[in-house]
């Protein structure tokens, strides 16, 4: 293992889980660790207490530490901003500066398949993961999903290839990153927060390419315009590019080409010009989504081995993710869903398709300026009643409020209790924010778990 951080200062930004891995792996390298977060140490409490073991000094309270213009390198967590003003002095210096995912990729020599898009990144990482470890090939799981990739690098790396999430903060600090498959999902409004426009949201994806060449696969969903866009883009064309898509009229294309077409309940994979097929007849994730997600993530696992009869297995049984339309209870006839990992309109939308009964839908959070107009024609199709909390129900009132019986209301438990009343069995009360949590709530998982126990307590 390189011993390059041996006695170098290294500055950490970002006291949460990756600064805590980074800490580790850099103290077991023989670096000297300052640790800076915005928070102090009293409201890091104990997750402050997990870095002591790795002698760090701390440097608290700002985003911009003493040490920023004396250390050797500065180490980003996804959730710092490179841009910041306050690293402007640094930069001008010379110090170098670089994200957790560029490091950690720098230390990696096996395959990743990188998995990316607006939405559905974790639950397609953890199905190429799931398909890999059913088919029992040595592999890993991480990067914006559960570990940050630092900690396979630390362990005994030996899998026959990773399952990366990666999320647009974290690209926007790659450099020499350089995935050998390349999964695009989508691409939708969000993060408009953080980014100036949608064109620099994009942008900030489009570098998941910027190392391609011909050994780089990019498994593309063609039934998106905006992947299909961006697969017009040089960076892009540098890769092998396979499609994924639901539309039986490309699939004399992806004979040539490979990829997978779903049609009616059955997944067509080509490979080297040789055709599998999949059946969707038992899968146990709703929505179409869902299916786009499988068909990802089986492009890219096949190539390392995956076999067949263990990636239908999974198909048939896993249940998909926690808080990603999950089921929670049947009552009365009235079946209850939490998608609170919904965080914006495309998630919503998707949601939406995935049920055929009339949906009491609960949704609003946090106000990030989205368009809420590509909902009206959902909303009108399928949503019973619509029941709106938390910043941004003024506004979605406004956009989709008369397209369907709406309702107002002023606290989360309301919403929940208004939604049983109304409903009747055959029913489905759908918890799809399409906003993030933070006006209500620390997090999605937080805002979830309350729904459900106020759901069992009905
Ligand atoms: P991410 O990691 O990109 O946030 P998740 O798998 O956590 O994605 O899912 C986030 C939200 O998007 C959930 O509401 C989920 O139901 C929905 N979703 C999952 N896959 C897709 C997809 N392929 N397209 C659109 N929405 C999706």
């Amino acid at each position: 293992m390189s011993s390059r951080f041996k006695g170098k200062k290294v500055l950490i930004m970002g006291a949460q889980r990756t600064g805590l891995s980074l800490a580790k792996f850099l103290h077991e390298q023989g670096a000297k660790i300052i640790v800076s977060d915005l928070k102090s140490r009293e409201q890091l409490g104990s997750q402050g207490d997990a870095f002591e073991e790795f002698d760090v000094q701390w440097e608290l309270g700002s985003n911009s530490p003493k040490s920023l213009t004396a250390v050797d390198l500065v180490v980003l967590s996804p959730g710092v901003n490179p841009m910041d003003k306050s690293f402007e002095p640094a930069k001008q210096k010379g110090i170098p500066f670089t994200g957790e995912l560029e490091l950690a990729s720098t230390l990696i020599t096996q395959p990743i398949i990188a998995v990316t898009g607006t939405n559905g990144k974790s639950t397609a990482t953890r199905l190429a993961y799931e398909f890999m470890v059913a088919s029992e090939l040595p592999s890993w799981i991480g990067g914006n999903y559960g570990a940050p990739l630092i900690e396979y690098v630390g362990s005994k790396p030996t899998a026959a290839a990773l399952a990366v999430e990666v999320s647009s903060f974290q690209l926007e600090t790659v450099d020499t990153f350089r995935p050998q498959q390349i999964i695009l999902l989508n691409l939708a409004e969000d993060h408009l927060d953080r980014y100036r426009s949608l064109g620099d949201y994009f942008h900030a994806k489009k570098r998941v390419f910027r190392n391609a060449s011909p050994e780089t696969t990019a498994i593309l969903n063609a039934d998106d315009p905006n992947v299909i866009e961006m697969a017009r883009d040089p960076q892009v064309l540098k890769c092998k590019v396979k499609y994924f898509t639901r539309r039986i009229g490309l699939e004399e294309q992806i004979k040539r080409i490979g990829g997978a077409v779903y049609s009616n309940k059955e997944i067509r994979v080509y490979i080297d010009g040789q055709k599998e097929v999949y059946s969707t007849a038992k899968m146990k994730m709703k929505g179409r989504h869902n299916v786009e997600n499988i068909m990802a993530a089986i492009v890219a696992v096949r190539p390392y081995g995956a076999k067949p009869e263990a990636i239908q297995n999974v198909i048939d049984s896993f249940p998909g993710l926690e808080h990603r339309l999950e089921f929670v209870r049947k009552k009365g006839g009235v079946e209850f869903y939490n998608d609170s990992k919904s965080t914006n309109v495309h998630s919503l939308m998707r949601a939406l398709e995935a049920f055929d009964e009339p949906v009491i839908l609960i949704a609003g959070g946090k106000d990030k300026g989205m368009d809420f107009t590509p909902l009206v024609e959902p909303v009108q199709k399928k949503v019973k009643n619509l029941i709106l909390v938390g910043e941004a129900k003024e506004r979605l009132n406004r956009s989709i409020g008369d397209f369907s019986e709406t309702f107002i209301i002023g606290t989360f438990e309301e919403s929940i209790l208004l939604a049983y009343q109304k409903s009747r069995s055959g029913d489905v009360v759908l918890l799809s924010p399409g906003c993030s949590s933070y006006d209500l709530f620390k997090n999605y998982e937080e805002r979830g778990n309350y729904f459900k126990e106020l759901v069992q307590k009905l």
